[in-house]
């Protein structure tokens, strides 16, 4: 099959790799999208550490069963395989339920083969079964982006009517005010990029402002999704007392000293979001298909995949971006 391999680190090769064998307990996918995820940078440029020589990265995948079919999951079943490749259900945080903190985790496309190829392994009981509503493209970015843009919104707690920030409106965030707005939030967005602030007004943002400017109220809730400390202390200082800051960051380039009296004093809270669960996302994707979702996307094929990241680093689509194999 054909694969888009990360000899580490490094651009990825498009090479011709052995079609994955079948293991128990796992189906095998052909692979109809994947989506580019921010994440997939970090691993191609080495700010995660290497976990498996001649990677296949890729973990917003949707795909149909073509082998290890069960009685759940039939044959041609179309479903999608997320961050979240699998856990050992055995230490205590999967037995407290919180299995995106799990101790032994399988990440797909970084501790496991992921998406950007014509065929992927998954783990049976880490596959997503999709709406007929979301089609192929357009559900590859909800798998990651997604999900974990919506698990944000719960680690900030967001409640129905709240004011709540986005800082940064990239892939999640452009996902994540849909959810919002049915939620009847006012959402804030301060990011920079023209076309991103254009984005996010077409999609019901209340304010949208530069990366400079602050949001013009106190906000309940605020989410970040740059890779940007600095950014993080920008989100604290614009958030009432007793408020939450959800960073929405897998890595950031550092943490700036801050002033506690001014920033943090009054209850006000930093979380960070980690990974997710398969409650998050099996209810993400009920909603996404209840209030019809439609991320924006822009394709490449599987050639294109470091044309892909490098759109993804530099920003400079709108939306997400998805790999067609
Ligand atoms: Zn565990
Ligand atoms: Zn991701």
């Amino acid at each position: 099959m054909k694969a888009a391999v990360l000899e580490f680190p490094g651009p990825l090769l498009l090479v011709d790799a052995p079609k994955p064998e079948l293991t128990p307990r796992h189906v095998l996918l052909k692979v109809r999208a994947c989506g580019v995820c921010r994440t997939d940078l970090h691993i191609a440029e080495g700010e995660l550490p290497q976990r498996l020589k001649n990677l296949i990265p890729g973990h917003q995948i949707v795909g149909e069963i073509v082998d290890g079919a069960t009685r759940e999951l039939s044959l041609g079943t179309r479903v999608g395989v997320s961050w979240i490749g699998g856990v050992d259900g055995t230490c205590p945080y999967c037995v407290r339920g919180l299995e995106n903190l799990c101790d032994h985790p399988d990440f797909t496309g970084y501790t496991v083969n992921g998406g950007y190829a014509e065929f992927a392994l998954a783990r049976a009981d880490f596959v997503f079964p999709l709406p007929a509503s979301l089609d192929d493209l357009h559900a590859a970015p909800l798998l990651c982006a997604g999900i974990i843009g919506f698990r944000s919104l719960r680690v900030a707690g967001v409640e129905h009517g709240d004011h709540v920030g986005l800082f940064g409106f990239g892939a999640s965030a452009h996902l994540a005010i849909s959810v919002l707005r049915a939620w009847n939030c006012e959402v804030y967005v301060s990011t920079r990029g023209a076309s991103h602030r254009a984005l996010a007004e077409s999609l019901g943002a209340k304010w949208v402002g530069t990366e400079k400017e602050n949001p013009p109220v106190a906000l309940d809730r605020a989410i970040t999704f740059a890779p940007s400390g600095d950014v993080v202390v920008a989100a604290l200082a614009s958030l009432r007392k007793g408020g939450v800051v959800a960073i929405n960051a897998i890595h950031l380039d550092r943490m700036p000293e801050f002033d506690y009296d001014r920033l943090l004093w009054g209850e006000r809270q930093i979380r960070s979001v980690a990974n997710m669960t398969r409650a998050d996302a099996r209810d993400f994707l009920a909603i996404a298909s209840e209030i019809g979702l439609r991320p924006q996307v822009t394709t490449f094929r599987l050639d294109q995949a470091n044309e892909a990241l490098a759109a993804v680093k530099s920003d400079s689509i709108n939306g997400a971006a998805v790999l067609v194999p």
